[in-house]
């Protein structure tokens, strides 16, 4: 186990915390913070960070076991992930299978309507500007990102990763409404997928019931969040 005391602190977000291992390498800590409308709404429900962070570990394992490379090392219990340090694009790269939350205020779109084929948007990362929705024009103008076939490639591994986790989670009884990803860069100039995989991240609806199993527990107050995140880590480490 590592321990933390003397270990620099890179970077607090809303939900983690970043230290530094050495020159390549990051300890990522969950905490059990929640946060929603740009951190507008707070509050702290004990076991969050531990059950992201394990969901989120076997979410990114299942990625690279497709072929999909990401930033992640080593789940270390209960709530830290060991991973690679990157350079963090200042995106927030969306995933829509089902037609909800932001999409409904912005667009006339009907509740629970399916999109097929699914719809990619890109956000530039800033609460101050409420993470805009960009195009490609905007992202290179921004240097946000560097080139459109880097926004292709984003567009491709977000597909895929869209594919693989809708196929691994349906079986498992639950529907992929969509998510948000991110991306860095490592030392070597690979592009690795980065942060997260959760439900703090993605929406998960039960395949039965239509129950919210995710984030929007929170948002809408709906209650019982933890025993919804719990849960999910069930039906994600299930041998089916
Ligand atoms: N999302 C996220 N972080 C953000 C914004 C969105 O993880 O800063 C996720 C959110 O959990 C959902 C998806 O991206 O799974 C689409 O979110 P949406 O644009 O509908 O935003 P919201 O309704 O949360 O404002």
């Amino acid at each position: 186990m590592i321990n933390m005391k003397h270990m620099k602190l890179l970077y607090t977000g809303k939900a983690k915390s970043v230290y530094e291992i050495d020159s390549d390498t990051v300890l990522m800590e969950f905490r059990d913070d929640l946060t929603a409308g740009d951190g507008a709404k707070k509050d702290t429900k004990s076991k969050k960070g531990a059950l992201n962070a394990e969901i989120s570990a076997k979410l990114l394992e299942l990625m690279e076991d497709n072929g999909i490379p990401t930033h992640f090392i080593e789940y270390q219990k209960p709530n830290r992930h060991v991973a690679k340090k990157v350079e963090i694009l200042p995106l927030e790269v969306i995933c829509r299978n089902i037609a909800t939350g932001s999409l409904l205020r912005r667009y006339p779109f009907k509740a629970g309507q399916k999109l097929s084929p699914p719809i990619i948007e890109m956000g530039y990362k800033s609460d101050e500007y409420h993470d805009p929705m960009l195009n490609d024009d905007i992202a290179l103008a921004l240097g946000a990102a560097s080139s459109r076939e880097e926004l292709d490639e984003i567009r491709q591994i977000t597909l895929k990763v869209n594919r693989v986790l809708k196929d691994f989670l349906l079986p498992r009884g639950i529907i992929l409404v969509d998510f948000k990803l991110e991306f860095g860069y490592d030392s070597s100039g690979k592009l690795l997928l980065a942060d997260e995989i959760s439900p703090d991240t993605c929406r998960f609806w039960d395949a039965g019931t239509g129950e919210i199993m995710d984030k929007d527990r929170f948002r809408q107050d709906l209650g019982s969040v933890v025993e919804y995140y719990e849960e999910v880590k069930r039906r994600i480490l299930s041998q089916i």
